[in-house]
């Protein structure tokens, strides 16, 4: 029996649709034993299979070589059939698939004596909250992360509060469930109450945790949400909220164009050709200016400047889109620790916050893209699904330059200043 509880999320459901999405967006990677196996399943032109194609192809330098599934020209992962299913799955079952498939779209994070649940927003039917409430399959989800998750998780340790400030895990959650209370109202809009949250996790990432354990961090939270609901109060008009700065703006775009690109089979190892293609919409989304460059189907190579004016407020349905959305990452610890670049708590929230504007921002560019200057919520909803693809799976999104990046929003006011402006 696993020492551990699982938390599942109480405002999510979920069941596969079988759209195949993920057969067709994701690379998955398979390990050696994984290789073996479905090698030993013996494919062939009569199941469907190409037999003079590789199921895997390798990437990375010899010394740290991956394997992933290969893909069909169309895009679609060599096992998936002309009717969306899997073929390993319809050959030989469930079990028989690599461990990715079988796990998508959930993911697990250890917490002390817990484990939490969170998902992927990549998914079609995790985005439109389609299917059972997920706290009603508690057996399925066990059954699921046993596969991943190891008996005994008790032993990690949670992320730093803040540079060096350490709590144990139960202060950890405190402050976690805090900001998930301020998340989830009821007063103000989504918008108001990620105002509030960036706010007052920014003072609590300067206190100092020697002293404040228990009841205290309790207590320092809510004095600190208290301050945050006086300085963003939920009836304050956005518009009194100054435009971002020019360089936060720069930074911004190039967060943006990485977050619109796809990791397809193509781009997991891209040659010269793509490479320069690369630069050049990273210089175009640097200067801001001029046609945007296509980076993948559906954001047509619209004018920058077509998507700064207003696009009329949050359409119907995306305020409760964005209240799950920012509940679940935040309850499933999917943004902090080693669920997202081992980045300590106020950090990786930061980069979580910054997912509203970067996914309003291509909502903005799909519309765009169909001559329309107001948003539905099918734009938000799958610029959403783009951008949470990339959200804790790509790895420079852990390394020092977009870091320092969404660093310097926060500390400029930036990071309050794009979740305004691009609300509007
Ligand atoms: S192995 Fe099956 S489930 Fe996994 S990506 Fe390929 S088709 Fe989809």
């Amino acid at each position: 029996m696993a020492g551990y509880r699982l938390t599942l999320p109480t405002i999510q459901n979920w069941n596969c649709h079988s759209c195949a999405g993920c057969c067709r967006q994701h690379a998955i990677e398979v390990t050696a034993e994984e290789r073996e196996r479905i090698a030993g399943q013996n494919w062939t032109a009569a199941d469907g299979v190409d037999p003079s194609r590789p199921l895997w192809v390798a990437s990375g330098p010899p010394w740290a070589r991956t394997w992933r599934l290969a893909h069909q020209q169309d895009g679609g992962c060599v096992f998936l059939n002309e009717d969306g299913l899997c073929r390993i799955h319809a050959k030989f079952g469930e079990a028989a698939k690599p461990l990715a498939c079988r796990i998508y779209p959930y993911a697990f994070h250890p917490a002390g004596k817990e484990v939490r649940v969170s998902l992927r927003y990549s998914c079609p039917s995790v985005v439109e909250n389609r299917g059972d409430a997920v706290d009603e399959q508690p057996g399925e989800l066990k059954r699921t992360a046993r596969l991943v998750v190891p008996d005994d998780v008790s032993h990690i340790p949670p992320p730093p509060v803040a540079g060096r400030q350490r709590v144990d895990w139960p202060d950890f959650l405190r402050l976690v469930d805090a900001l998930e209370d301020t998340l989830a109202g009821p007063e103000g809009t989504i918008i108001h109450r990620l105002l509030q949250a960036c706010f007052w996790l920014k003072l609590a990432g300067g206190a100092k945790y020697d002293d404040i354990r228990g009841d205290r961090i309790d207590e320092l939270a809510e004095l600190l949400q208290q301050e945050a609901e006086y300085q963003f109060p939920a009836d304050s008009p956005l518009a009194d909220i100054a435009a971002p700065s020019r360089t936060g703006r720069i930074q911004f775009r190039l967060l943006v164009a990485r977050h619109a690109r796809k990791d397809t089979a193509a781009e997991a190892s891209p040659g010269w050709r793509q490479k320069w293609s690369l630069l050049r919409a990273a210089l175009k989304f640097s200067a801001g200016r001029g046609t945007m460059p296509v980076l993948q189907p559906g954001l047509e190579p619209v004018q920058f400047e077509q998507l700064e004016p207003a696009f009329g407020g949050l359409p119907p349905g995306a305020e409760d889109l964005f209240t799950r959305y920012f509940r679940i990452k935040v309850q499933g610890l999917h943004f902090c620790g080693a669920a997202f670049y081992n980045m300590p708590l106020v950090e990786g929230f930061y980069s979580l916050a910054t997912m509203l504007p970067i996914v309003l921002y291509l909502a903005r560019w799909l519309a765009a893209g169909e001559q329309r200057n107001q948003l539905t919520l099918p734009d938000v909803r799958r610029a959403l699904a783009m951008a949470d693809h990339h959200f804790g799976y790509l790895p420079d999104f852990g390394q020092r330059g977009m870091r320092r990046a969404v660093r310097l929003f926060a500390a400029s006011d930036d990071l309050t200043r794009l979740i305004a402006w691009y609300s509007r």
